[in-house]
């Protein structure tokens, strides 16, 4: 156990449980904000977010490696451990959880949570088994900490979907809450892989955010084919040849299912290679 200023950071899972019950008997309410740490403003307007509509609020740093493929980042992920903590303190944060990964996973573990379908398209196709991954861990920090509150980005809209729905099937007593994605200037969405680029990639990473306004832009003008939209990001791309798509998904907002015509809310989803790292973003929509 140690001290920022008035936030407390524990590792074990008893001091966490012991936190949070103390504060729930004195009638507090609880927030809860999961990150992989490298903290940066997104994390933070979470955590501001957080603050405003709860009494305590409760962050977990946590580099998961069952989310990670075997040729991802999961090793070089940044771990700034002391200036993620002094950034959390700051914000306001009562309690840091950085729980070790054969606490979360002992040996003899044998339980995975995985919803079906909405985990498999997208990034759950790019990428097999992360939201099995995010699931998994996110139902296991769940169950400790037991929030009123869970925040989440929209940034990674496919992953609150997912975890939406987990809630939804496993009756979790949680309310899920999204804030909107904190972009740089440029638009570029802030990550903790943004940090991966050379400054040439940084430059021409701004493709995805723009290729996501002209997508809301032609959305405006009352376009309504999911291909001609997923064209028109396509048209942007071509001007950054650093940028290799992944994919381009208009798709809709709930079922995750490719949308022929836009018709509802609408999800426009957007994955790329820049140099060494893959970056995501999207937006979304509604007639
Ligand atoms: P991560 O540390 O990347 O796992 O992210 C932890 C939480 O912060 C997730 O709910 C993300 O969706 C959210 N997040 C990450 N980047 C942003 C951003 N640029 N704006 C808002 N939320 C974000």
């Amino acid at each position: 156990l140690s001290r920022n200023g008035a936030m407390v950071t524990v590792r074990p899972i008893a001091a966490v449980r012991h936190a949070v019950s103390r504060w729930r008997r004195g009638g507090h309410s609880v927030a809860f904000v999961p990150t992989m740490g490298a903290i940066h403003a997104g994390h933070l307007s979470l955590v501001a977010r957080a603050r405003r509509g709860s009494d305590r609020v409760v962050v977990s740093i946590f580099v998961n490696p069952l989310q990670f493929g075997p040729h991802e980042d999961f090793r070089r992920y940044p771990r700034p451990v002391t200036r993620d903590r002094a950034l959390l303190a700051d914000a306001g944060v009562d309690l840091l959880w950085t729980p070790d990964t054969e606490t979360l996973y002992p040996a003899d573990d044998r339980t995975r949570v995985r919803v079906m379908g909405l985990g498999d398209v997208l990034e759950g196709a790019s990428r097999p088994g992360h939201f099995e991954g995010v699931t998994t861990v996110v139902a296991k920090l769940l169950a400790v900490v037991r929030p009123d509150v869970l925040w989440l980005g929209q940034k990674d809209a496919q992953q609150a979907r997912v975890l939406e729905q987990m809630v939804k099937d496993l009756d979790l007593e949680v309310e899920l809450r999204r804030g909107p994605t904190v972009r740089e200037p440029d638009g570029l969405a802030l990550s903790s892989r943004n940090g991966y680029l050379s400054r040439d990639e940084r430059r021409q990473a701004v493709a995805l955010s723009r290729g996501l306004t002209e997508a809301r832009r032609r959305l405006m003008a009352g376009e309504r084919s999911g291909a001609k939209i997923g064209a028109a990001i396509r048209r942007v791309w071509r001007e950054y040849p650093l940028v290799r798509e992944d994919y381009v998904a208009v798709v809709d907002a709930d079922t995750l299912e490719p949308v022929i015509r836009v018709r509802k809310r609408v999800l426009v989803a957007v994955a790329a290679r820049v140099g060494a790292a893959r970056l995501i973003d999207n937006i979304e929509w509604e007639p």
